[in-house]
């Protein structure tokens, strides 16, 4: 049984090594195609975990500025980053957040004073 296996095996390395040119322009042929099918997905999947990486921290953002006026009363004040940096400096952010494709977080604590909005320029206000 076991001998019946190897005898196909080396059957098989035999094959390859006798392939003829149409046999390998089929293949790279079809190589390119499920390629051209598939790199748009990949992207557009690359793109949606850029999207929800930026949500979340959109959201840690959020979070530590809430935290942070429930502690001290009053929102962290200056350019959004120096607020980052105060958020850290408090130990409510562990980092700065950085934007996976640039963007710069925006905090907007003055509009509503009951809420607090974080945006991103690259990918606006996620998930508030
Ligand atoms: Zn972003």
């Amino acid at each position: 049984m076991s001998n019946q296996k190897k005898y196909c095996g080396s059957c098989r390395v035999r094959g390859a090594q006798g392939f003829t040119l149409l046999e390998m322009v089929i293949a790279v042929f079809i190589m390119s195609v499920m390629t051209a099918v598939v790199m748009p997905h990949l992207l557009s999947a690359g793109q949606q975990a850029q999207k929800s990486a930026c949500e979340q921290n959109q959201r840690t953002i959020r979070e530590a500025l809430i935290e942070y006026k429930l502690i001290y009363h009053n929102y962290p004040t200056g350019e959004a980053t120096q607020q980052l940096q105060e958020l850290k400096d408090k130990k409510l952010l562990s980092t700065v957040p950085v934007d996976s494709e640039g963007g710069q977080y925006q905090i907007d604590t003055t509009t509503d004073p009951n809420e607090v909005t974080v945006t991103c320029t690259v990918h606006g206000m996620l998930g508030q």
